[in-house]
């Protein structure tokens, strides 16, 4: 019957059962072949519609077989009884309530922890509780709250939660644990007595109920600012070294771009070098640690120079300076265009003009359209067309150095404007005497057309005179600085 319910149970969601009826006759045919005869086991007609041919053969055998199917199973099922369980015995009232009272009862009654009794014949309520003279509370403020809301929702007055806010110089940092202690009840609210909170490493501030109203104080905590200094062996990997050796995932990071500018930290450094570091720290008198930025990055390799690398600022920026006094080198360019070269600096034989001439810069294969970027910081001389460059952009940079790009489809800078390296400036194109779209990049030392491939990296300051005296002694300073 199975097999044929063709329902929506019968196919679809309900499709194993279904199935596992219609495999059964295939499988249980071919394991025992002999048995049936010619006809197959198929052909006996098992299944009798109690429906049909009334009081036929067929039908009585159908009817004994499904008696005698009923009695079987009648027979051989187990006896029945009841499931144990059910309600528990009634309780009377006054059980009830002390169980409700002891916290056994059902929550639906009333029950809950247990702690409070209800009132029956032993217990009496009173009539008026007496009140907590003072409240000591501790609270965290957290992000987007502050003092006086705070405050208000502890049960302090409006007027005191006001007055207490207006108190604190800034914000509250999210996380700040507040002590605050609330006075004699006076109505529905309580007087702010007093509040205390850490409002930074150095100091606590203390806000106290004074006869004229609410007074701040601000608590000094002493801090000592003496750096750290770390030192150990590089190991299989540099970076966890580090960091088993106490320094900050961010310190371990400006520690290996520190040393990146110098060396290449992949190869050139091996497990037996040892790493030294000197962080700026502030220890408060409480206990409280503030880890600062790195000062010094050093690594002492076996078979080669130690590196020793100061923070140092000059003129305003801020750069890694070797113990010689020389700065880290900066990118004095970059490529102006994100697209492959396909034309070098030098002579070649002209597409368009049909004879050897000089190619005066680097042309880009940029498709149409691609972003123009100026690769270094500097002015912007010339913004527009010019002859066989088409739409071209001139920059002015530092020490006499101009860049120029052009047959571009499109200039978002004009004259004189100041831009930084990186900033965008036009876009690709094909304008002027131009086979296709590219850019043609052009740099100059004094008005001469240079290789920009030999240009790519021009900064380094050098420390001379009192400045140099004053790195050295800022190097001497940080490596008598004992080990952390
Ligand atoms: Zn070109």
């Amino acid at each position: 019957m199975l097999a044929r319910h063709d329902g929506p149970m019968g196919r679809g969601a309900a499709g194993v059962p279904h199935a596992l009826v219609a495999r059964a006759p295939s499988g249980f045919g071919a394991r025992r072949p002999g048995v049936t005869g010619k006809q197959g086991w198929r052909d006996i007609d098992m299944t009798v519609d109690l429906a049909q041919d009334f009081f036929s053969r067929r039908w009585w055998r159908g009817l004994f077989t499904l008696s005698a199917l009923t009695v079987a199973t009648a027979l051989l099922a187990p006896g029945f009884a009841p499931l144990p369980g059910g309600r528990p015995a009634m309780v009377g009232e006054a059980e009830e309530t002390q169980f409700v009272a002891a916290g056994v009862g059902s929550l639906a009654e009333g029950s809950d922890s247990g702690i409070a009794m209800a009132p029956n014949a032993a217990v009496e309520p009173l009539t008026s509780a007496p009140e907590r003279p003072t409240l000591d509370l501790f609270a965290r403020i957290a992000p987007g709250d502050n003092l006086a809301r705070l405050l208000t929702r502890l049960g302090a007055s409006y007027g005191d939660a006001g007055r207490a806010q207006s108190l604190v110089p800034g914000a509250i940092a999210p996380g700040t644990s507040i002590s605050i202690t609330l006075g004699r009840k006076n109505g529905d609210v309580r007087p702010v007595e007093r509040i205390a909170f850490r409002a930074g490493l150095d100091s606590e501030l203390v806000i106290r109920a004074t006869p004229s109203g609410l007074q701040v104080q601000r608590l000094g905590i002493a801090v000592d600012a003496t750096p750290l200094r770390i030192r150990g062996r590089v190991g299989d990997g540099m970076y966890w070294s580090l960091r088993a050796a106490g320094v900050t995932p961010q310190t371990a990071e400006e520690y290996l771009k520190a040393l990146s500018g110098q060396i290449d930290v992949g190869s050139q450094i091996s497990p037996d070098d040892r790493f030294d570091l000197v962080v700026a720290n502030r220890r408060a008198a409480t206990g409280e640690n503030e880890a600062g930025s790195l000062l010094y990055a050093g690594i002492d390799r076996a078979g080669s120079t130690a590196l020793q690398l100061v923070k140092w600022t000059v003129a305003g920026q801020t750069r890694w300076f070797e113990a010689s006094g020389v700065g880290q080198q900066t990118s004095g360019m970059i490529w102006p265009v994100n697209a492959p070269i396909t034309s070098g600096f030098g002579e070649r034989f002209h597409p368009i003009l049909h004879f050897v001439r000089m190619h005066r810069g680097i042309d880009f294969g940029a498709h149409w359209g691609t972003p123009i970027v100026a690769a270094a910081d500097g002015q912007v001389e010339r913004a527009g067309w010019s002859g066989g460059y088409g739409e071209q952009v001139r920059l002015a940079h530092a020490g006499g150095i101009e860049t120029s790009y052009s047959h571009m489809s499109r200039i978002v800078v004009g004259p004189g404007s100041p831009v930084r390296q990186g900033q965008l400036i036009g876009y690709s194109g094909s304008s002027g005497l131009s086979t296709g779209p590219h850019l043609h990049y052009e740099v100059m030392r004094g008005g001469q057309a240079i290789n920009p491939m030999g240009v790519r990296f021009i900064n380094r300051s050098i420390l001379e005179g009192p400045a140099l005296a004053a790195f050295q002694a800022r190097l001497k300073a940080l490596l008598s600085v004992g080990r952390g």
